[in-house]
């Protein structure tokens, strides 16, 4: 029976964890000697790879069905509550299929999201997370800076033909950083930008799109998308599954206030 630890001991390993997080880690490890066993285990396929096994590259057909498969990977219906409170936690885009199904069960659960087969047009699916990847680009992340909704809520009216819910969420983490429009297959969207830790969000809005509730994983990035009003919102990132539904969930429950009032 291995240590609740010792996936957070591997993300260590593969030195994915925070200071405050490895400190932990390592604190734990010293006193736990299924964690220590781990670690000599780590540590010697470790080597024994570096010693033994000569590089190869992977032919662009196995390449090609690993992304696709990591792609279609969908949350597993097992919940990890040691995984759940890691808000520190920080993972490559490669590792999300491994890490980020079990944390995107729990979230899922938490808020009630649906999850709908419904799928979204692959070619628009590549353009959104394209477009994410562009705008970490120097220069491209926004077109308006400004961490006021004062500000950059009337910038897309004459900016982008929708009127997305923007909101600073910084207490709660998510802060706002500006906007920028933007073209998907052709279309305009609106771009909510958020910072969220060292991970931007981007969220893309449009009108009238094929989107419905569902998530998905694009390049090692993750998408949520979901209606609110009659627009049709998806959101980017390279953070956690938790991480970004906190934000949906926050954008959602904007949405819901301001068709109220
Ligand atoms: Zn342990």
């Amino acid at each position: 029976m291995p240590c609740v630890e010792a996936l957070r001991l591997q993300a260590w390993f593969d030195g994915e964890l925070d200071a405050v997080a490895a400190a932990d880690i390592e604190r734990h490890t010293e006193g736990c000697s299924e964690c220590r066993a781990l670690l000599t285990d780590l540590t010697g396929t470790r080597r024994l790879i570096r010693d033994r096994l000569t590089f190869g590259a992977a032919s662009p057909a196995l390449r090609e069905r690993v992304t696709r498969m990591l792609d279609q990977e969908m949350p597993a219906p097992i919940r990890r509550p040691d995984l759940a409170r890691q808000a520190a936690w920080r993972t490559r885009p490669f590792w999300f299929g491994a890490l980020g199904g079990v944390t995107a069960a729990a979230a899922a659960a938490t808020i009630g999201f649906l999850l709908l087969s419904a799928r979204v047009p692959d070619v628009f699916l590549d353009e959104l997370v394209a477009a994410h990847v562009r705008s970490l680009m120097p220069t491209h992340l926004t077109d308006v800076v400004s961490t006021s909704q004062h500000t950059v809520k009337p910038w897309f009216a004459g900016h982008a033909d929708v009127s997305p819910v923007v909101a600073d969420f910084a207490p709660q983490g998510y802060t706002l950083v500006g906007g920028r429009a933007d073209y998907i297959e052709g279309k305009r969207v609106a771009v909510v930008v958020y910072e969220h830790g060292p991970h931007v969000i981007n969220v893309f809005s449009w009108a009238g799109g094929p989107a419905s509730s569902r998530l998905t994983t694009r390049n090692g990035y993750h998408v949520v998308f979901w209606k609110a009003g009659n627009l049709d919102y998806g959101a980017v990132s390279d953070a956690g599954w938790e991480e970004l539904q906190g934000l949906v969930r926050l954008l959602r429950e904007r949405s819901e206030q301001d068709a109220r009032e």
